[in-house]
């Protein structure tokens, strides 16, 4: 199964919506198994113990690589709260900023 394939079925099944995750989309996500498998399947990359929104987000964004810090190398984790929530920051610490 591709990415957009994917995207249709977790559409169909009220997972996800064109604004993105819906309110019950956890909830209908875990009643499928098959379709979970396959959300855990298609973001084995992430090299990180990421949770299914997160992993949903790299199926809607399209990501098919772990993200890493621009400095440094290590890998980076999808921002769960906040302004930049859904997307995985450039640097892994301050550190890494201030010697970018
Ligand atoms: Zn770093």
């Amino acid at each position: 199964m591709n990415n957009r394939q994917l995207l249709h079925l977790l559409r169909e099944r009220g997972i996800i919506s064109n604004e993105g995750i819906t309110t019950r989309g956890i909830t209908n996500l875990k009643k499928h198994p098959l379709l979970w498998q396959k959300v855990i399947e298609q973001t084995c990359f992430l090299q990180y113990n990421a949770n299914l929104r997160a992993r949903i987000q790299c199926i809607i964004q399209g990501i098919i690589e772990q993200p890493t810090c621009t400095t440094c190398g290590k890998i980076v984790k999808m921002r769960t709260t906040g302004q930049f929530r859904n997307t995985f920051p450039t640097y892994c610490s301050n550190k890494c900023i201030a010697n970018r």
